[in-house]
């Protein structure tokens, strides 16, 4: 029988992890839980979870810093819980390496999903994606890394250089947030906040792919963050 991955949630709130330990054990994941920073950091060095689930609001120390030290050790995905309204305390996680986030109060189908996300972009990932990706298919695009050639409905379009790195960037990480400076670092190689010429480069990438830009399918806006590209 396969091992099932197992998630470590740090979390002082007593109702809100008991709703996420009752999902994950229904849905066969092995579910460890600490209930402050410092418990969270021996428990993850301790136990290697699969993902950890992040609470920013912790009582001994800022979840940020338990971001930094987990990711002084280990690549493991963080998931960030975050209460909302911490825009700049989300983005600030993201930017030092958290996986993703996701914003009280939330249903149980995004919290799997989340977790799915995360495990598939682990580097010890369970299975699926393989590094080299060759193709992929979201919906009625075609994506072909190798001849970064990307068709709509099997008509090639024509994206400029930029605009063909950016939709590759967030394909290959379909289902997961990608920050405003992430995206910015990786397609212009800047450090720093030039959020006008991505957004756009987004809005041209939109025309080109989206049947309705205003009401985008492929390339979703998380207001405030970045932006998430669906997943099929
Ligand atoms: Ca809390």
């Amino acid at each position: 029988m396969e091992i099932q991955p197992l998630v470590l949630l740090i979390e002082d709130d007593a109702s809100i992890s008991a709703f996420i330990m009752a999902i994950l054990t229904a849905n066969q994941y092995r579910a460890l839980r600490a209930v402050s920073g410092r418990e969270g950091l021996t428990l993850a060095s301790s136990n290697a979870p699969d993902v950890i689930l992040l609470d920013l609001g912790l009582p001994d120390m800022d979840g940020v810093e338990v971001l930094r030290e987990i990711r002084a050790q280990s690549k493991t995905p963080v998931v960030i819980v975050s209460a909302r309204g911490l825009e700049r305390d989300k983005v600030a996680a993201l930017d030092l390496g958290a996986d993703d986030y996701i914003v009280k109060p939330f249903g149980t189908a995004e919290l799997l999903a989340r977790i799915r996300t995360a495990l598939r972009h682990s580097p010890k990932s369970m299975g699926s994606e393989p590094l080299g990706l060759a193709s992929k298919v979201i919906g009625e695009l075609n994506i072909d890394y190798q001849k970064r050639i990307v068709t709509l409905r099997g008509e090639v379009l024509h994206l400029t250089p930029n605009e063909y790195k950016l939709l590759a960037m967030l394909s290959v990480n379909a289902g997961k947030v990608l920050t405003h400076d992430t995206l910015i670092r990786e397609v212009w190689g800047l450090y720093g906040n030039d959020s006008h010429t991505l957004r756009v480069n987004m809005a041209n990438l939109r025309r080109k792919i989206e049947e309705n830009p205003g009401s985008p399918r492929y390339i979703l806006t998380e207001m405030g963050v970045g932006y998430r590209m669906a997943e099929e």
